[in-house]
């Protein structure tokens, strides 16, 4: 498809300041700046959403969403193919499920972020063994990892530097989920919710 490497963020890209948009209070102090504000991962999302209609409308795909950090990024994908579906002459019949195994027609995997790619490559294995008829693979971000081997998506929104961010679902110890923007943790932060 289209986009090449998504929305790629370099590595001397230095973010948004904080006080530029609203977050929780909760957080206030255990952030370092926004990477990705949460308009912009919608509006990234959505063009994905096309760029998989036009790949696969026309066909009955169950959407595996990779929990939990997956759910966010899933919720928005499917919402964006359900919108494109009804107002085009392509579409795509849905099923959602969540990874629990079973048999498999055409599959989307959608997934939160692709780091190392060991987790992806997996997940890929024990699909397989399902023989769907398709498997594709849409991940929200990519970081650049020095792998040069390293796992690429079929559809992904955004190639990042190798940083451990978290909200819009991505976690760090169960915290942040309820962030809209996809930040980057300070020491502060890490300390506050270290395990
Ligand atoms: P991989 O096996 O590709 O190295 O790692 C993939 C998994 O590690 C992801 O599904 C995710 O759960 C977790 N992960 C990798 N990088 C990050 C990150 O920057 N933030 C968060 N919250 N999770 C990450």
């Amino acid at each position: 498809s289209s986009g090449g490497r998504g929305v790629v963020i370099s590595d001397n890209w230095p973010g948004y300041s904080l006080d530029l948009f609203t977050y929780p209070q909760h957080y206030y102090g255990d952030l370092e700046y926004v990477l990705i504000p949460h308009g912009i991962i919608v509006d990234r999302t959505e063009r994905l959403a096309k760029d998989i209609m036009q790949d696969i409308g026309d066909n009955d795909i169950v959407v595996l969403c990779v929990l939990k950090g997956g759910y966010k990024f899933c919720a928005d994908l499917v919402e964006h193919i359900k919108n494109l579906s009804r107002n085009s002459e392509r579409f795509i019949s849905m099923k959602v499920d969540f990874v629990r195994l079973k048999s498999y027609h055409n599959v989307l995997i959608v997934e939160d972020i692709v780091g190392t790619g060991r987790t992806m490559k997996v997940l890929l294995n024990n699909i397989e063994k399902y023989k769907p008829k398709m498997i594709k693979v849409a991940s929200l971000l990519v970081k650049r990892t020095s792998r040069p081997d390293g796992y690429r998506p079929d559809y992904y929104g955004f190639e990042i530097p190798d940083l451990f961010v978290v909200g819009y679902a991505l976690d760090y110890n169960e915290h942040f989920r309820d962030l809209n923007h996809i930040c980057v943790i300070n020491d502060h932060g890490k300390a506050k919710y270290r395990v």
